[in-house]
């Protein structure tokens, strides 16, 4: 079997439960990029566990199993029927869902995403790419989808100098698939989506937030439409905003199809929360869900500001009572970082704010302890008092 020598201190963050140990701790290969390999201790060659080995990566290994366990088929079969039947014991309210959300599921670097009857996966490692033919013919065997599709654009496989490529890998996948989600039905772009097609795990946050909308709903950054369409149905007027014109297009159709008035705009946010500013509107209930500011550490400062920036405006248009949710999906914001963006931008527009919820990605998308890169979806409901 392929072999990997690692370090003391590799061997100590295995021991700490995080299942990556990079490449600077990794002391002799004899492997090639793609394969599983015995992990062996610097100190006398113990074995320490199975994992896919990248021989591009800056994460040279993904653990998979610990100790003499061995990683082979069989295991990968296994995670993948845990994984599955944890999901449908969580009573999701939609047709929409992940299913595997790699390192939370043991299955690192993989996804794999249920749009009704069509799975959508993604292979992040050299590794996991090689283990599709056995990831696809499970879940076929499991759930017997009509197709599944991989969205293998990511640019995280670049980091692996592996192919980005969209490609159908069983059965058919339509050019778009309907989804029902907390009662709004939409039609998703399975190959050309963000992501690999929805923002799933928003759909707890969008639930919760929908208990908090009255009046004027304002929401930013709304893609498909997901918290303008699950809010708008409790606001008197809903103005939703996204820059991406296709993404505005979507809302429009979701929000005729669930006769739901939204009132789409194509717009950078930046600029509309300003106009909004100058011609003193005002909102009860404002959503803000950027994209991730920060999607590196050289990033961080420039994101701070953006996120201040916005929450800011948000508050200031706000009316007293009203409710603010806020999101970042940075990983490299933490909560307390973001908790801090937020207090400093109420600060600035001189109100004070509450936090009714402190929320975060959906169950689906499970957080592991100790793997805090799992952890990346904030969302607070803040409700704003003067
Ligand atoms: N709220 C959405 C997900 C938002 S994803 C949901 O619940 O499904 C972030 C969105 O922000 C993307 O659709 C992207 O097109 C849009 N976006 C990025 N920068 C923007 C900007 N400066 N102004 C407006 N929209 C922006």
């Amino acid at each position: 079997m392929p072999s990997v020598v690692i370090s003391a201190r590799g061997e100590e963050r295995l021991h700490g439960g995080h299942p990556w140990i990079y490449r600077a701790d990794v002391a002799d290969v004899q492997a090639s990029g793609g394969d599983i390999v015995q992990v062996r201790s610097r100190r006398g060659g113990r074995p320490l566990g199975s994992a896919l080995f990248s021989d591009r990566s800056q994460i040279s290994l993904r653990m998979l199993a610990y100790g003499d366990h061995v990683a082979d088929e069989t295991l990968v079969r296994r995670r993948l029927d845990a994984a599955i039947r944890f999901r449908a014991s969580l009573e999701i309210d939609a047709t929409a869902y992940r299913l595997v959300h790699g390192e939370a599921d043991l299955l690192p670097s993989l996804i794999v995403d249920r749009y009704g009857e069509h799975l959508v996966v993604q292979a992040l490692s050299q590794g996991m790419d090689r283990l599709l033919p056995v990831v696809v013919s499970t879940l076929e065997e499991l759930l017997h989808p009509k197709g599944i599709l991989a969205r293998n654009d990511p640019r995280a496989r670049q980091l692996e100098g592996l192919e980005q490529r969209v490609e159908v890998l069983a059965g058919d996948v339509p050019e778009t698939v309907m989804v029902t989600e907390v009662g709004i039905d939409y039609d998703v772009d399975l190959r050309r989506g963000q992501k690999t097609g929805l923002f799933l795990d928003q759909r707890e946050n969008r639930a919760a937030a929908a208990a908090y909308a009255r009046g004027r709903l304002l929401d930013c950054f709304s893609y498909n439409g997901g918290f303008a369409l699950v809010l708008g149905r409790r606001s008197q007027e809903t103005i939703a905003i996204d820059v991406s014109e296709d993404a505005v297009a979507r809302v429009r159709r979701n929000a005729a199809r669930n006769g739901v008035a939204v009132d789409a705009r194509v717009g950078n946010v930046f600029d509309e929360l300003r106009g909004f500013e100058r011609t003193a509107e005002r909102f009860d209930t404002i959503v803000l869900d950027p994209p991730a500011f920060a999607k590196n550490k050289a990033a961080v400062s420039g994101a701070l500001a953006g996120y201040k920036e916005i929450n800011l405006r948000a508050l200031k248009l706000l009316n007293p009572g009203g409710t603010l949710v806020t999101c970042s999906c940075s990983y490299n914001v933490n909560e307390a970082m973001f908790a801090e963006i937020v207090y400093d931008a109420a600060v600035d527009a001189q109100t004070h704010v509450t936090v009714v919820e402190k929320r975060m990605q959906g169950r689906d998308h499970p957080v592991m302890l100790g793997v805090p890169e799992t952890y990346y979806l904030k969302c607070f409901i803040l409700r704003k008092l003067a």
